[in-house]
Order: structure tokens, then C-alpha cells, then sequence
């Protein structure tokens, strides 16, 4: 998290629960891949474990794990100590893709071997403009230094030869939609990453949709848009009901321009979630519109793609859909991923930019690929 006037919540939380529990007490924490790994959160905590995947489908292993460790410290088993390498380096790290999924299998395989007890990797969020930005490893050794800055060294020099190497491809709008219009094989998965409610975009933007509206494409889905205005107007108008309606666009100028239609309501639900692995995600109440051969489905909450209930919940089978758009740039891939004939990624004009090197950022430190050619990974923990 980042907080206005705290760069590191994270690490003040725990920083704070140390002064209060004392330094003989075991304290362990559980942490997305895409926190930063400040050194202040490391330090104050006995244990730090991140989730390994990205999709993030193992948070139930790893909180496992760190209660097992923090249990096993308190025993007097084993004594952790923690390593830590800078990368000095941005990216995106989806661990489907073939790079990531195995370094990801190799520190599985690593952790019991040379007293080392765990090992996370830290993405870091992109879009958080703090001055311990970028990817960093940690592991955590039984009492074992050398060998836990043997393991972070080594694979820390591999992410950094990784760079540029982990992202999958992007097309542009245009291209993108008339690629997945021409597939031969559905659904056509394709994701819009920049819209990602998950980092903080409006998911309302309407770039894509107004491609596939000028194209007249026929059985296509798109999902979620936030509009919760929209939503309510649609269970005023009731399933059949048909009106002009104005929605999306919304939220900021990255949002692109609202789209103006007659609408037909397809689908109303109340109280609708979806879920990523054991994680229930609330999307509120939930309307699917249909304009032409496109439907929609709109909700209150504003949240990503995730599960296929997304829209099943409004009578959607994404299943016996030929293109399927989310608003997600990752997550979507655990449920949509197996039901698809191609995942594609178009790169619109939402806020989640995947070219870092355009964030104005302030606070960073620097050097840090790719906005610097020149780094200096290295050992700071
Ligand atoms: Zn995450």
C-alpha cells in the first residue's frame, strides 16, 4: 500500500507493532508480490513470505507456510535470517508465462535445500511512486547469511537477465480487435490491462468497446465496466427493457469518451461476486446490456475480471462467446486461461500504462531499469 504522507504503510504497520510486542516476539507477515520489499518491513519482521504466483492462486500455501516458520522460530527449530538483492529493475512477472513459471518451479525446488527456508520474489507495483521501487528477492535462511546471499545473489543476476523478456506480446486497438474478429477458433480471451481495476484504473473506459461497436462484431462480451449509474438505471428498465443510454467514460480523461446506444437489458443481479482461486471478489450489483452482437455487463463495484461468474451471474456463458474482453492484466488468466482458444492482450488507452518509462515519477530511486540503461544490481540486506 501507498498511503498519502506514508511511502511504506506496510512497514510502518509492522514497525509499530514491534514497539508494542517487544523484540523477543516472533512476528511473521504475509505479503502480495506486488508490495515493495522496503528494508524497514524486512528488519522489523522475523518473516516475510510473498505470494509466488501471478495469478495470485497460492495465498492460502504461503499464509501456511509463514504460520508453520513463525511456529517453528518460536520453538527454537530454526533461526531465520534475511537476505536481500535488489534488482533494480521494473517489469510485469505473470508466472504463465515460460520464464517466470520457471524460475518460480526452481525456488520451489530451492527452499529446503542449504538451510534455505523461503524465497520470495518481490515484483513491486510499478505504479507506486516510492523510493524503494523495483524488484528485489528475499530469502530467508536458518540462520545461514552466507548462503541466503549466495541464493539472492544468484537469482537476483537472473531476473536481471530476464529483463524485457517477461512481458506477453501487445497489440495495438485496432489491430488487436480486428485479430480477434478474424480467429477461426473461440473464444478469443482479450485483455485490457490499462483499464486494470486492480491498479487503481476506472475500469470504464471505452476504447475497446467503441472498436468493437464500429467493427459490428457478433458474439462478444466485455467485462466489467464500472457504471454504477448505469447499472441503476437498467433495473429500473428491467430485463427487456430497451433505451438510449449513456455509460462508461466516466472516471478521468483516461477513461476515453462515454458511449451513447440503444441498449437492451439482458441480465440483472443483485449482490453479485466473483472469485480467483478461494478469494471471493464482490462486484456488486451487476447489469448486462446487449448492443448489437456486443454485451456488456456493468457493476457497482469497481473491481477487475476475475471468474468466469463475472458473467454467468447475469445468464453470460463466456464459454459459447467468440471474444470475450476483460478489463484485468493478469489475474483473469486462472479462470480464463483454460476456456480459451487465444488470450490476447490489446494495449488501449487506459490509466495502467505498460510503458513505465512514461510515469512522471518523483520519489524513485534511481538507477532503476528501464527508465536508467545503467544499474547497479547488488546485495542490500
Ligand atoms: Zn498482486
Amino acid at each position: 500500500m501507498v498511503a498519502d504522507g506514508y511511502d511504506d504503510v506496510e512497514g510502518d504497520i509492522v514497525s509499530r507493532v514491534r514497539s508494542i510486542v517487544g523484540v523477543d516476539c516472533v512476528i511473521g507477515v504475509e505479503l502480495d508480490p506486488h508490495c515493495h520489499i522496503t528494508l524497514q518491513r524486512i528488519k522489523e519482521a522475523n518473516i516475510t513470505i510473498l505470494y509466488k504466483e501471478f495469478p495470485h492462486t497460492d495465498v492460502v500455501e504461503r499464509a501456511e507456510e509463514v504460520l508453520t516458520l513463525v511456529l517453528r522460530t518460536i520453538r527454537g527449530e530454526v533461526r531465520p535470517v534475511s537476505s536481500v538483492f535488489d534488482c533494480q529493475q521494473l517489469g510485469s512477472y505473470r508466472t504463465t508465462l515460460p520464464l517466470m513459471r520457471a524460475l518460480v518451479d526452481d525456488i520451489i525446488a530451492l527452499e529446503g535445500q542449504d538451510n534455505v527456508l523461503s524465497i520470495s520474489i518481490g515484483h513491486s507495483f510499478p505504479y507506486g511512486d516510492v523510493p524503494e521501487l523495483g524488484v528485489r528477492v528475499l530469502v530467508i535462511t536458518d540462520n545461514d547469511k552466507v548462503a541466503g546471499d549466495r541464493t539472492a545473489t544468484s537469482l537476483g543476476a537472473r531476473l536481471v537477465a530476464m529483463r524485457g523478456k517477461t512481458m506477453p506480446e501487445y497489440f495495438e486497438v485496432e489491430d488487436g480487435v480486428t485479430q480477434a474478429l478474424t480467429a477461426t477458433a473461440w473464444p478469443v480471451v482479450v485483455a485490457d490491462p490499462a483499464d486494470n481495476a486492480g491498479g487503481g484504473a476506472g475500469s470504464d473506459n471505452t476504447t475497446i468497446l467503441r472498436s468493437l461497436i464500429a467493427h459490428d462484431a457478433q458474439d462478444a462480451v466485455i467485462g466489467p465496466l464500472w457504471d454504477p449509474i448505469a447499472v441503476q438505471m437498467c433495473f429500473t428498465a428491467e430485463v427487456g427493457g430497451r433505451f438510449q443510454l449513456r455509460f462508461g467514460g466516466k472516471t478521468s480523461a483516461a477513461s476515453g469518451v462515454p458511449v451513447d446506444a440503444w441498449v437492451e437489458v439482458v441480465g440483472l443481479a443483485r449482490d453479485c461476486y466473483q472469485t480467483l482461486g478461494i478469494t471471493r471478489d464482490s462486484l456488486g450489483d451487476c447489469a448486462a446490456i446487449r448492443i448489437g452482437g456486443i454485451e456488456v455487463v456493468m457493476t457497482t463495484h469497481r473491481t477487475q475480471a476475475l471468474g468466469l461468474e463475472l458473467f454467468t451471474n447475469v445468464g453470460i456463458d463466456p464459454r459459447q462467446r467468440k471474444i470475450v474482453v476483460l478489463k484485468s492484466n493478469n489475474h483473469f488468466a486462472a479462470a480464463y486461461e483454460p476456456i480459451a482458444a487465444r488470450v490476447m492482450f490489446i494495449d488501449a488507452d487506459g490509466p495502467m500504462v505498460s510503458d513505465f518509462s512514461k510515469i512522471p515519477y518523483t520519489k524513485v530511486g534511481r538507477p532503476l531499469w528501464p527508465l536508467d540503461a545503467e544499474t547497479s544490481p547488488k546485495l542490500i540486506l
